[in-house]
């Protein structure tokens, strides 16, 4: 057994990363300046967005977009029940109804074929998430909201650096938004961008994440801005730091880099796990695409073994190998299981995937000898708790 414990994420913060904190520190500019420009340019260029904005989370992009097209009370959004709680509690914090549609078993993304079912005359938008940085099939998606005239809102929090069919996400006819949190693919300690090709849109969102603040505002302190300002309405307070920023700047050319590394990761786990029959493990989409491998995710067979999900999770830790649980689906939140009121019936896929699924450790710096820890550990519990 190794004797150190392995996390199932953790962030490759380098050199280049401290420096640039330490200059933004040192530079009297702390804030939104200079350095959240050059990261929101350089992330605009990388995913082929026309517009990107720069965020404190996912969750405030996820928020002000709802807002920027008027979502209100009544009105109803589709998307998945195997999302982070975030994008669901933004639908219902607008005043907005939010409607599940139950996900595909082996990719876990939701089910363009289900969508259709769940559209009525109250119908604004659908929000597919991208699930473990695996692209949904978009070409159907987007064929359905034209067919009915839905905005397309894409939680892309997973899937920086995902392609679908040679097509980067971000820069499809939709609005993509991407998180930085610690545990995504880069990050910016705390951080999100909402990219979208919708000028209006773009701007309504700028406004609204700084007090209804002018554009430019940021530079008001600043020598080449002015000191005068105004609000053009009442706006949020989401805005992205320049220590945010600092940080970012030197992730983003290592994305690529590190997607390679989670790729040969997931796909050591694929060979290393294949015929245990105990787990059911991630499946590649059929269509061309770039996974980002943002998560692993196989699931536990449970009626093959003595012990449930849980169980298995605290045994692994027992192993020293951490793990992660993405995600509890929506409707089995305490919450959710109040105010939604859906039987595990109504969504048997997501149901059932919920209380067999975990995330094993996956991350750019982990080593080959920790990929096979946790290949070791995994085969050794189930096999101890075989039924
Ligand atoms: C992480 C995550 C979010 C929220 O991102 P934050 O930047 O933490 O607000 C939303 N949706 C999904 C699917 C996520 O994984």
């Amino acid at each position: 057994m190794r004797s150190t414990f392995l996390p199932f994420s953790t962030p490759t913060i380098e050199e280049a990363e401290i420096n640039e904190v330490v200059d933004s520190l040192k530079s009297g500019w702390i804030t939104t300046g200079p350095k959240v420009k050059r990261f929101e340019e350089a992330f605009r260029a990388y995913v082929g967005a026309p517009y990107a904005i720069p965020l404190s989370s996912a969750t405030a992009g996820l928020h002000l977009t709802l807002l920027a097209l008027g979502i209100k009370e009544g009105d109803e959004i589709i998307t998945t029940p195997m999302t982070f709680a975030s994008t669901v509690s933004m639908i219902i914090l607008c005043g907005g109804t939010p409607v599940l549609a139950d996900i595909e078993p082996g990719t876990l993304n939701i089910d363009v074929e289900l969508i259709r079912a769940k559209i009525t005359p109250r119908t604004r938008a659908i929000i597919p998430v991208h699930f473990a940085g695996q692209s949904c099939d978009m070409d159907p998606l987007f064929a359905l909201a034209r067919e009915f005239g839905l905005t397309v809102i894409e939680d892309a929090a997973h899937a920086a650096g995902t392609e679908y069919k040679g097509r980067r996400i971000g820069s499809l006819e939709s609005i993509s938004i991407f998180s930085f949190h610690p545990n995504k693919n880069i990050t910016t300690g705390e951080g999100g961008m909402v990219c979208t090709a919708d000028e209006t849109l773009a701007e309504e969102i700028s406004l609204l994440k700084f007090h209804g603040m002018s554009r430019e505002a940021w530079k008001r302190f600043a020598a080449s801005g002015s000191p005068n300002y105004d609000i053009l309405m009442p706006g949020f307070k989401y805005n992205m730091m320049d220590i945010q920023a600092a940080i970012g700047i030197h992730q983003l050319p290592k994305l690529d880099g590190f997607i390679d590394r989670r790729r040969d990761i997931a796909e050591y786990y694929n060979r290393e796990l294949a015929g245990v029959e105990e787990l059911a493990l991630p499946q590649y989409a059929p269509y061309v695409q770039r996974h980002a491998w943002h998560l692993y995710t196989p699931l536990v067979r449970i009626e093959k073994l003595s012990i449930d999900r849980d169980r298995f999770m605290e045994e692994l830790k027992k192993h020293n190998i951490g793990s992660g649980l993405h995600y509890k689906a929506i409707h089995h939140h305490a919450w959710y299981r109040q105010h939604l009121n859906l039987p595990d019936s109504a969504l048997p896929n997501a149901s059932y995937a919920s209380e067999r699924i975990l995330s094993l450790p996956l991350f750019p710096k982990m080593s080959d000898d920790d990929a096979r820890d946790v290949v070791e550990a995994v085969k050794t519990v189930l096999a101890v708790n075989r039924r």
